[in-house]
């Protein structure tokens, strides 16, 4: 089946044509280790952990980079101020009182913990930025001596207007481009252009203080032996190239990122190589919150851990995630995420519920050989995975198919779900029946003896919405937890 996907770059839906057969380089754009990682961010990991399972799916073998950026990423980047404000990681490092380094690290973990937690495969590879300093000094090299790039005193500049087409993906117009960064705040009176962006930065000026330096074959009059830092756009340049080659199929990252960030990448990629650098762009769009934007300001950018204390397992974010396409914006809310994890729940109810065959197996029924096919058609339809999660649910619902049948599907459709369907706990009867429980069971049971039914259904509901179910025997209600993973 071929997959067709929605290129950024084209603005156009397009036939996936592989570099090599059935082999796939894909760069996604990870993050910057200096804080928690919100479920913001951890919906557009899913989603690249979602293609890249779709083109294993295909037969593909994945070759998928994630990096992490612990240096040169400034608080400025992402606000439309390229190039201004401190190093993340070292404000990370002020906050905590630990180095560069250890903050990296501990945020490194604990988005490891969290990506495990919500089922992501385990990327190819997962450069640190700071391990690749040396190939991002060379490709600098390469774009001064090729008069793309000038130095100045505070810094490496890579000339915009050197580059034809430098805003072919975002569309933008660089008359505008350059006429909003003139309105910032000149931070380098040396700087040609308002909107040349900075590949290195020499530790001097504002950066003086930079704890994270290297030397470089650079000049400043200020510094010696050019020490200093890389940007955070040279950083995805170089990683690609060392990890991927100079052309990649695909490269994704969150819709924030077209205008500057990949706009840079491309820019620098493909004037050090003489290569077009990416075939396919991706871009995600964002998860809001109470339809709001997401902001650590109003305690909204909630971490995984914030949806574990509220009592939910991870696995239900990953499936709040499944019901939204990549490119709509999807809005979290405490009750979206509480339908998600009932809908996981019976789905794992239904699963585990399915006989094993009695009989020797049966060939596959027709019915069960379009469902596939229906299946692989909602993914190679530029990831549709809504879609795909609605035929799982038609195959589980559907009494056509024998238990048998339906539970090959739904393991089969796994391999891009990651629903980790084949690791559902036995059910367990409950010996501690909490309190609140215990009060409802005897109401119910009233309810029971005064053949009021739907007052009793009422109540079962009620237990069930509590993450509990009952079941009738000769001696009384039975309680379960609801299944849970293995
Ligand atoms: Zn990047």
């Amino acid at each position: 089946m071929n997959i067709r996907l929605y290129n950024t770059l084209s603005k156009k839906v397009e036939e996936f044509a592989p570099l090599e057969p059935n082999k796939l380089r894909f760069y996604h754009c990870g993050p910057t280790v200096y804080w928690t990682q919100h479920i913001g961010n951890l919906r557009g990991l899913t989603m690249g952990d979602l293609i890249v399972r779709t083109f294993k799916y295909f037969g593909f073998e994945t070759n998928h980079v994630r990096n992490y950026t612990d240096v040169g990423h400034l608080t400025g980047d992402t606000i439309g101020l390229a190039d201004q404000g401190e190093d993340r990681m070292e404000k990370g490092a002020k906050r905590e009182g630990l180095s560069p380094d250890a903050i990296a690290q501990k945020y490194i973990d604990q988005f490891e913990a969290d990506t495990k937690a919500i089922n992501l495969l385990e990327p190819d590879f997962k450069p640190r930025a700071t391990q690749y300093v040396k190939q991002m000094i060379a490709m600098v090299k390469t774009l001064i001596d090729k008069g793309f790039a000038y130095e100045t005193d505070l810094a490496v500049y890579f000339e915009v207007e050197k580059f034809p087409d430098y805003t072919k993906l975002s569309k933008q117009k660089l008359e505008k481009i350059i006429k909003d960064a003139g309105k910032g705040e000149i931070s380098d009176p040396q700087k040609k252009n308002p909107a040349d962006f900075a590949l290195w930065f020499f530790k001097t000026g504002v950066h003086k203080n930079a704890l994270q330096t290297w030397p470089s074959p650079f000049h400043s009059k200020q510094v010696e032996s050019g020490i200093g830092f890389p940007g955070w756009h040279i950083e995805c340049s170089a990683m690609s190239k060392a990890l991927l080659g100079e052309t990649l199929d695909l490269h994704m990252g969150g819709i924030e990122h077209i205008p500057i960030h990949h706009t840079n990448e491309i820019t620098q990629s493909e004037a050090t190589n003489g290569k077009k650098f990416v075939n396919y762009w991706l871009h995600n769009e964002h998860l809001l919150v109470e339809n709001k934007k997401m902001a650590k300001s109003e305690g909204t950018a909630y971490s995984l851990q914030e949806v574990v204390d509220k009592g939910f397992e991870p696995m239900s974010l990953r499936y709040f995630f499944l019901t939204a396409h990549y490119r709509s914006k999807q809005n979290f809310t405490w009750e979206a995420l509480k339908n998600a994890q009932a809908g996981l729940q019976e789905m794992r109810e239904k699963i585990a519920n399915l006989k094993a065959p009695t009989k020797p197996q049966k060939t596959k029924s027709e019915g069960s050989e379009k469902e596939k096919t229906e299946f692989g058609k909602a993914l190679a339809e530029d990831f549709n995975l809504p879609k795909a999660l609605a035929i799982a649910w038609k195959v589980l619902k559907d009494n056509r198919f024998s238990d048998d049948e339906k539970k090959s599907l739904l393991l089969d459709f796994d391999r891009v779900l990651g629903l980790k369907l084949d690791e559902i706990a036995p059910k367990q009867e409950l010996k501690n029946v909490p309190e609140n429980i215990k009060l409802l069971l005897e109401q119910r049971e009233k309810a029971r003896k005064e053949k009021n039914f739907a007052k009793s259904d009422e109540f079962r509901k009620k237990i069930e919405s509590l993450g509990f179910e009952i079941q009738d025997s000769s001696q009384g209600q039975k309680v379960y937890k609801k299944r849970t993973l293995q």
